[in-house]
C-alpha cells in the first residue's frame, strides 16, 4: 500500500486487540498484559483522528467477568471553534472496562474465551476528545461582522452598520 510522505506507518494487525481470557474468568486477581498499535479513524465537526491508536494495559480476572485496565492514546487534529486555528495534539485516557459472557448494559462481551478491546478502546478515545476545542481558554475568536481574528488584530468595531459588506445583503433580505 502506498502512503503519502510523512504519513505514519504502523502495524495494522487487529488480532493484537484480541486477548484470551478463558483462564482469567473465575480466577480473581490473575492478569494478562496486552499492548497493541492499531489504526483508528474518528471524525467529528472540529476533531479528526486518523492514524495509530496505542493501547496498553492488562486484563484482570474477576469471579464472573474480566476487568480491562488500559491506557489508549492517539494523535488528534483539532480546530478551534472560535478562531478556526488548527493544530495537532495528543489525546490520552486511562480507563477501566468490564467484559462479561452475558454483557449487561454497561459492559462489553466475552466471545468464546476472548475479549476484543478495539471497540472499548475506540469508544473511550472518542469520549476523551474535546467536543468544542479552543486553541486557548481566552481565545477571542473571529469578529462576526468582518471575520478579523480578534486575537491578533482588534477590528475597529462596526458602529455604522452600512460599513459591513453584508449590509447590502441584509437590505436585500429586508426588502
Ligand atoms: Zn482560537
Ligand atoms: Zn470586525
Amino acid at each position: 500500500m502506498k502512503r503519502a510522505p510523512g504519513h505514519p506507518t504502523y502495524p495494522s494487525d487487529m488480532s493484537l486487540m484480541v486477548v484470551s481470557v478463558g483462564d482469567l474468568i473465575g480466577s480473581p486477581g490473575k492478569d494478562r498484559p496486552f499492548a497493541a498499535v492499531v489504526p483508528v479513524e474518528l471524525t467529528f465537526e472540529d476533531v479528526h483522528v486518523e492514524g495509530p491508536m496505542e493501547v496498553t494495559g492488562r486484563a484482570i480476572g474477576l469471579i464472573d467477568a474480566v476487568e480491562a485496565d488500559f491506557t489508549v492514546s492517539a494523535g488528534a487534529h483539532l480546530t478551534c471553534t472560535r478562531c478556526l486555528t488548527a493544530w495537532d495534539s495528543r489525546v490520552e485516557v486511562a480507563t477501566k472496562q468490564f467484559f462479561r459472557r452475558v454483557p449487561d448494559e454497561g459492559g462489553y462481551p466475552v466471545t468464546g474465551d476472548e475479549i476484543d478491546l478495539y471497540e472499548a478502546a475506540r469508544d473511550e478515545l472518542a469520549l476523551a476528545l474535546p467536543s468544542t476545542p479552543v486553541c486557548r481558554e481566552d481565545c477571542r475568536g473571529l469578529c462576526p461582522t468582518c471575520g478579523t481574528d480578534l486575537n491578533s488584530d482588534p477590528c475597529g468595531g462596526h458602529g455604522d452598520e452600512s460599513d459591513s459588506p453584508f449590509a447590502s445583503l441584509r437590505d436585500l433580505f429586508d426588502s
